[in-house]
């Protein structure tokens, strides 16, 4: 063996033995799961079992209290290298999206750097991102600093295959209202204005909207409120859309035409709309290609099968998108499930626990410390890295 792989050898044997701890923190966060901002039993599992990893940890971040970091200097120079956690989960379809394994994989790459850490030289962290099923958390953090002086960042997002160079894709929101006039609806209609219909033809502009779109765009939504009582002509309906495409530009171009049906069908029915667009639209990920190449080399060193990522399928988006063109990132994509489980699905949820999730862990967490191994050890791949990056901004 060379000495890197030695190193790695090392790190991985640290995550194996750390592995009961790490399964804990996935079952527990599976079995009792919180919403956004408001994790405070999956911070306290995570940062104990740092802790007791030798981690100096942090609980609470600026503005956010479930936020966490937790770090492990070598006292030599080298890079920052910082592996994402994420542990909220959904109401109702619980951790369908595999938070509990991105989590645990993300404390168990932690710990198999810090174990070489001061062999190699840098700081081995982890930070703690809450709110990342709609509430930005990310997005929060990088705004008040907590993203400064890092050189490079990963976490990984269970699925189907092993795709080092994973991709997310743009997306943004809209809060859509529309006020109309109640009136009785068989004695007196003609004095009501419909907000109802107004929704539903802004509905269906939209889908007719949807053939003329690139294919690459997802246009989504859902009624929370449809109307009080049939008998009353709706005077108040509301609903949340979303929109997503490959990259920024698409989605701007995208926004006007959505925008449209909703003044439409407020033109169409006399109801007055009111929407709010979230001020800034997420960004697809801005994937390193020279980390993502190192990632897939240490996958296949793990004895795992890898897979070209799948420019024409769909994806879905995330806050470490925007985050992402600030620090070099890769955010993999890790087999657990079989293909027939969609993501937000109660079959994700169901597949997000037992042997198939445990493995994934593992292989993930050694996969992200082998590949911090040799970004502390290949001055020339960290320079690549860099150099990517810089240039990928521009
Ligand atoms: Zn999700």
């Amino acid at each position: 063996m060379t000495d890197i792989s030695l190193t790695k050898d090392s790190a991985c044997k640290a995550i194996d033995a750390a592995s009961a701890s790490l399964f804990g923190i996935s079952t527990k966060m599976h079995a009792e799961v919180e919403l956004a901002f408001e994790e405070v039993k999956a911070q306290a599992w995570q940062c104990a079992v740092l802790r007791e990893a030798g981690f100096k940890v942090e609980e609470g971040l600026g503005s956010l209290k479930t936020a966490f970091r937790a770090t492990v200097a070598s006292g030599k120079p080298g890079p920052r290298i910082a592996f994402l956690c994420e542990y909220d989960g959904l109401p109702v379809y619980g951790q369908s999206c595999g938070h509990n394994v991105v989590a645990a994989a993300g404390v168990g790459a932690a710990i198999g750097l810090a174990k070489v850490i001061k062999e190699i030289g840098g700081t081995a962290l982890a930070l703690g991102t809450p709110g990342e099923e709609g509430g930005g958390g990310k997005n929060i953090l990088h705004r008040e600093g907590f993203f400064e002086g890092i050189d490079a960042m990963m976490l990984v997002y269970p699925g189907m295959d092993n795709i080092a160079h994973s991709r997310t894709v743009g997306a943004t929101r809209v809060q859509i209202a529309y006020f109309g006039k109640a009136a009785h609806a068989a004695a007196r209609p003609e004095l009501g204005i419909n907000a109802l219909d107004a929704l539903l033809l802004a509905f269906n502009g939209i889908s007719a909207l949807r053939q003329q779109l690139p294919s690459d765009v997802r246009v989504h939504s859902i009624i929370t409120k449809g109307g009080t009582l049939p008998q009353v002509v709706p005077d108040h309906t509301t609903a949340v859309l979303t929109v997503r495409a490959n990259n920024a530009a698409t989605l701007k171009q995208v926004i006007p035409r959505i925008d449209a049906c909703l003044t439409g069908a407020a033109q169409m029915t006399g109801a007055r709309l009111e929407r709010t667009w979230r001020d800034t639209p997420g960004r697809e990920l801005l994937s390193n290609a020279a980390l993502a190449q190192s990632f897939d080399r240490n996958l296949r060193e793990l004895g795992l099968v890898t897979r070209p990522r799948d420019e024409l399928s769909g994806a879905w988006s995330g806050d470490t998108g925007n985050v992402s063109w600030f620090v070099p990132t890769i955010q993999p994509q890790m087999a657990m499930t079989g293909r027939d489980v969609p993501p937000h699905s109660h079959e994700f949820h169901a597949a997000s626990i037992g042997p198939a999730a445990e493995a994934c862990i593992l292989d993930s967490a050694k996969a992200m410390a082998m590949t911090a191994i040799d970004l502390a050890c290949d001055g020339a791949l960290l320079r690549k890295v860099k150099e990517e990056f810089a240039a990928a901004r521009v």
